[in-house]
C-alpha cells in the first residue's frame, strides 16, 4: 500500500497521477492541491476521499470548505497548507505536480519529513537543485524522476555504477516549429505554439516545448538529478518521440529507454519503483515504426536551449532568472501580448540584466524571481 499527496492535482501530471490511483487498488490520497479549480477538486475530493485538501488563496479554500462541508476532508490554503501537507506523517510519496517555483518550498518540507519524492516539478530543481540534492541526500531520501526524459535515464542507468557513465543524450521532439526558420517564427500564434506535435501536456509547458526552452530547463534538472557536469549532457532532436533519452557509457554502449509518448508511464514508475506493473497503454509496434531519427539542434533555431546552457553552465541565481522570465513572458504571450520571439528576448535581457548571485539561499531564490518579475513589467509599461 502507498499513500500520496499530491501537489498540483488538477493540472496535466495531477489528473494523470490520478488515473493510476484509480487503476491500483492499492494507492491511496491523502492528501491533494491545487491552485484555482475548485470544482474539480472537489470532484477529485469526493472521488478519492483524501484527509486534507489545499487551494491557493483562502478565498477559494472558503468556497472549498462549504461544498465539501458533508465530507471529512480538512481545507487549508496557501503556502502554509502546502507545507503542512508534505510534512504530513501518515504518507509514502510526495507527488510534486505543481507548476512553477512555488514548489521549492513543500518539495524541501518533504525531504525534511523523509518522504520519497516524485518530482514532475522541473522549476524546483533547476533554481534549488543545489539546496535540494544535498538536503536529499542527508535526510536519505529518494528522488524519483517523473519527467519522461529523466525517469528514461534514470532507467537506463539502473544498477550500473556511476563512474562507468560517459554522457547523457536528452532527446528533444523539436516541437511544432523544427526545421523553421527564425522569420517564419516570428508570426506563429498561440493557437500553433499549443499544438504539440506529440506529447498531450498543460499550457505552460507546451509553449516551453514550442521554444525548446523546456529542454534547456530538463538540461540543468538533469544535471542536478544525475551529477553529471553540462559538457556530458548533449540535447538531440528525436521528432518520433520514441527514444525517451539514452545513456551513454564509456565502453561505448548506449542503454535508452522506448515507448509511446504517454506520460503515465513515467508517473507509475516512480509510483512503484521498482516494481513494474502492468499498465493498460498503447506499446510501440516496432513492425510499424518505419524509422527512427536524430539530429544535433540548432543553436540559432532555439535559441532558448544555447540562454538556458548559459544561465546553467554560470548557476547561482542565473537559472532562476531564466525560469522566471520564461514564465512571465509565456504569460504574456498566451495573453497574446508579445510574439513568440519576444519569450527568448525578454529572457536573454533578464539574463543580461542580473547580477548573479553565487549559491542563493530559498530567501534569494525568490527574491531573484520577484525581482526578474519586476523588470519584466518595467519593460512591458
Ligand atoms: P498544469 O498547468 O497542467 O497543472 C499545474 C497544477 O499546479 C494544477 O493542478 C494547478 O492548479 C496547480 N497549481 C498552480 N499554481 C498553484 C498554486 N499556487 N498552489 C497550488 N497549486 C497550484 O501543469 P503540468 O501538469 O503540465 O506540469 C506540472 C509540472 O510538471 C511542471 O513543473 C512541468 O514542467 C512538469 N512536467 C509536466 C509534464 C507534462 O506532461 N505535463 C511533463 C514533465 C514535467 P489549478 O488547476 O487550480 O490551476
Amino acid at each position: 500500500m502507498k499513500r500520496l499527496v499530491i501537489l498540483g492535482s488538477t493540472g496535466s501530471i495531477g489528473t494523470q497521477t490520478l488515473e493510476i490511483v484509480r487503476a491500483n487498488k492499492d494507492l491511496f490520497v491523502t492528501a491533494l492541491a491545487a491552485g484555482r479549480s475548485v470544482e474539480k477538486l472537489e470532484e477529485q475530493i469526493r472521488e478519492f476521499h483524501p484527509s486534507y485538501a489545499v487551494m491557493w488563496s483562502e478565498e477559494a479554500a472558503a468556497d472549498l470548505r462549504q461544498r465539501v462541508s458533508d465530507l471529512p476532508v480538512k481545507v487549508l490554503s496557501g503556502m502554509d497548507g502546502l507545507i503542512e501537507i508534505s510534512s504530513l506523517d501518515g504518507y509514502d510519496i510526495l507527488v510534486t505536480a505543481i507548476v512553477g517555483m512555488i514548489g521549492i518550498r513543500p518539495t524541501i518540507a518533504g525531504i525534511k519529513n523523509k518522504k520519497t519524492i516524485a518530482l514532475a516539478n522541473k522549476e524546483t530543481m533547476v533554481t534549488a537543485g543545489h539546496i535540494i540534492i544535498p538536503l536529499a541526500k542527508e535526510m536519505g531520501v529518494q528522488i524519483l524522476p517523473v519527467d519522461s526524459e529523466h525517469s528514461a535515464i534514470f532507467q537506463s542507468m539502473n544498477g550500473e555504477p556511476k563512474k562507468g557513465i560517459e554522457r547523457i543524450w536528452l532527446t528533444a521532439s523539436g516541437g511544432p516549429f523544427r526545421g523553421w526558420s527564425r522569420e517564419q517564427m516570428r508570426s506563429v500564434r498561440v493557437e500553433d505554439a499549443l499544438k504539440h506535435p506529440n506529447w498531450s501536456m498543460g499550457r505552460k509547458i507546451t509553449i516551453d516545448s514550442a521554444t525548446m526552452v523546456n529542454k534547456g530547463l530538463e538540461v540543468m534538472e538533469a544535471k542536478w538529478l544525475f551529477d553529471v557536469d553540462y559538457d556530458h549532457i548533449n540535447v538531440v532532436v528525436h521528432p518520433q518521440s520514441i527514444v525517451h533519452s539514452m545513456v551513454e557509457y564509456k565502453d561505448g554502449a548506449v542503454i535508452a529507454q522506448l515507448g509511446v509518448p504517454d506520460m503515465k508511464l513515467p508517473i507509475q514508475y516512480a509510483l512503484f519503483y521498482p516494481e513494474r506493473r502492468p499498465m493498460d497503454q498503447k506499446k510501440p509496434d516496432f513492425y510499424k515504426i518505419a524509422s527512427l531519427t536524430f539530429e544535433k539542434p540548432d543553436p540559432e533555431e532555439f535559441e532558448g536551449l544555447k540562454l538556458a546552457d548559459m544561465a546553467g553552465r554560470r548557476g547561482g541565481s542565473l537559472p532562476t532568472v531564466f525560469n522566471a522570465a520564461n514564465e512571465k513572458a509565456v504569460a504574456l504571450f498566451l495573453d497574446r501580448k508579445i510574439g513568440f520571439l519576444e519569450i527568448t528576448d525578454l529572457i536573454r535581457r533578464s539574463l543580461e540584466h542580473h547580477k548573479v548571485i553565487d549559491d542563493p539561499d530559498v530567501e534569494q531564490i525568490l527574491e531573484a524571481e520577484t525581482e526578474t518579475y519586476e523588470y519584466i513589467s518595467h519593460l512591458e509599461a
